[in-house]
């Protein structure tokens, strides 16, 4: 079996980076003929995952809800073949880390030099021997968990197992470039704990990391699409991408995030009234157009957002609309 790292979802930051020690691999096979998929599912079904999809969109649809850890993809398929679906994948930042493996009937090189240009990382020609097939795919597993792990260490906070500010700056240029693309609206929010500084004096600052890991999980939990991001913004501020999501949306997930770390009753016997741990939040939202300011200027108006919750008495949510 391949080794059990902990193999991440379609984005390289999804969890919080505890590892899944009995997790079996999962397998997503798309191919639009029944047989070959039987095949395929035989060589696999005992000690992976198996996921099946007969066409392009059923295959994305179940990447988008299940983040396979590698894709055996057919090539000829109706409507969108096995080409464009690799090239999809490829370029859209919560599926490209996934490997995809051709297994086709066409066995001559220029499919094979066009499966490998569209992103793929191997090419097995139909028909399959069940041991190749199981030994190509165990090696791709073993790149798959090590480079999952590299990433962790790259993006991954130290503290909290959220996103780090790496991550958050690199996803935030992303999501801006498609909210540009598709003329969607992107949202980000930034949230400071309130009066922590007291919290470390009260507490201790060992105290004070356990309750930024707490925070860090529950906004972890509390941030619904699997689009959303949450990030360790640094010292006590956190910070959460929001695409495809306007001001009202927003505000309204700000507030439950806000809610639910109210909720979890951490005691501060110093933060004034609520004697529990709040966060104050920012909120901005705009629709990213050409020549119309950058990403750095949704999180200045997002911070100034904050500032604003602050200076009105903590534990709110402040937003804007950058338009
Ligand atoms: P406000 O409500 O205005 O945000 O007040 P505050 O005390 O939270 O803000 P301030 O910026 O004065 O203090 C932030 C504190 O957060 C000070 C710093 O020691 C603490 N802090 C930052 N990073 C960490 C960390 O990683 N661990 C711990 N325990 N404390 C941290
Ligand atoms: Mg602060
Ligand atoms: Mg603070």
């Amino acid at each position: 079996m391949t080794p059990s790292l902990p193999v991440t979802t379609l984005s390289p930051l999804t969890d919080t980076g505890h590892t899944t020690g009995e997790r079996l691999p999962v397998l997503l096979i798309v191919d639009d003929q029944s047989a070959n998929i039987q095949t395929l599912y035989r060589a696999f079904s005992q000690d992976h995952q198996v996921l099946m999809a007969l066409n392009a969109r059923a295959a994305l649809e179940v990447c988008e809800k299940q983040a396979p850890d590698l894709i055996l993809l057919d090539i000829m398929m109706p409507d969108i073949d096995g080409y464009a679906l690799c090239e999809t994948l490829k370029a859209d930042a919560l599926t490209r880390d996934i490997p995809v493996i051709f297994v086709t009937a066409q066995n001559d090189e220029a499919a094979e030099t066009r499966g490998l240009e569209a992103g793929a990382v191997d090419f097995i020609s139909k028909p399959i021997n069940p041991a190749i097939v199981r030994a190509r795919v165990k090696t791709h597993l073993t790149l798959k968990a090590q480079s999952d792990l590299l990433r962790r260490w790259v993006y991954v906070d130290g503290l909290t197992g959220v996103a780090n500010r790496r991550h958050f700056d690199e996803r935030l240029t992303q999501e801006w470039s498609r909210a540009m693309r598709q003329g969607t609206t992107l949202s980000v929010v930034l949230l400071d704990v309130d009066h922590f500084k007291r919290y470390n004096d009260r507490y201790g600052h060992l105290s004070g990391d356990q309750c930024l890991r707490t925070i860090g999980q529950s906004l972890q939990q509390n941030a619904r699409r699997p689009a959303d991001l949450v990030a360790r913004y640094g010292g006590e501020e956190f910070a959460c991408i929001l695409p495809d999501t306007d001001l009202d949306g927003a505000m309204h997930c700000a507030r439950q995030l806000g809610e639910a770390i109210c909720a979890l009753a951490l005691p501060h016997a110093e933060a004034g009234g609520t004697q529990v741990v709040t966060v104050s939040l920012g909120v901005c939202s705009t629709r990213p157009s050409a020549g119309r300011g950058d990403a750095s200027d949704l999180l200045q108006t997002a911070d100034q957002q904050l500032y604003a919750a602050k200076a009105q008495g903590r534990d709110r949510a402040c937003g804007q609309l950058l338009d």
